[in-house]
């Protein structure tokens, strides 16, 4: 079997696995696949082996793959830092965007979100770790993020999404089912918690995860 196909075999049991010993049902979790600095043969490669849900971090980079594989029915993913200056152009190629961080860009995004599209899906990135280095609003700047991102038309608030500090553990990832669930109870429509990546996303799943973000255990090492 080519590698890819091989190593998307092994993912998706790992995922099975992990649901099943958390007493969950593996349909919940979407595998995402984050393709970030690979080329666009290696996603054809893993579209052929049926996978759908791509990730990428770099909007330029991304837009270039996204137009050559514009013959294919992948459902595109924005998973990195958002700069104001290339808003636009992941209004224009993204069906998601996991990184909404704070009101600014997400009027940017509402704006620029093309009407022939459907809106665009939002998860608010969440610095839950307090982590310095990171990007992400804090957890108690999350709700008034949310009810903001709400009344944008052109956006649809999914859920929050995390990336821990590495080595952290599972607790990064029950903090942010606890304050999902939190804002669910106070109204918010969240759906989705994106978390767990190639090294610890057997500890997001049994913490809640409803799409694990996967490049290096897909893709291998990126140089
Ligand atoms: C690169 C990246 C991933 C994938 O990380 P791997 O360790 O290669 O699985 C997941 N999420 C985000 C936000 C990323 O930038």
């Amino acid at each position: 079997m080519p590698k890819i196909a091989d190593n998307l075999t092994q993912v998706r049991r790992l995922i099975q696995q992990s649901a099943s010993e958390a007493g969950r049902n593996p349909s919940d979790i979407t595998l995402l696949a984050v393709s970030k600095t690979k080329p666009a043969s290696a996603i054809r490669e893993a579209f052929e082996a049926g996978q759908r849900d791509f990730g990428e971090n770099y909007a330029q980079e991304a837009a270039e793959k996204i137009a050559q594989l514009a013959d294919l029915d992948i459902t595109w993913h924005f998973i990195g830092p958002i700069q104001s200056n290339k808003s636009r152009m992941i209004a224009e190629n993204f069906a998601w965007v996991h990184t909404v961080d704070r009101l600014k860009i997400a009027e940017r995004l509402n704006q620029q979100r093309p009407e022939h599209l459907p809106p665009l899906q939002v998860c608010i990135q969440v610095n839950i770790d307090g982590d310095e280095a990171k990007s992400g609003c804090l957890p108690t700047e999350t709700a008034v993020l949310g009810e903001a991102i709400r009344r944008l038309p052109r956006l649809r608030l999914r859920g929050l999404m995390t990336i821990p500090k590495e080595g952290s553990g599972a607790q990064p990832f029950k903090d942010l089912a606890q304050l999902a669930h939190a804002l669910r109870r106070d109204g918010l429509p969240l759906d989705t918690l994106s978390m767990g990546m190639s090294g610890d996303l057997t500890d997001a799943i049994a913490a809640g995860s409803t799409l694990v973000r996967v490049g290096t255990a897909i893709f291998g090492e990126r140089t």
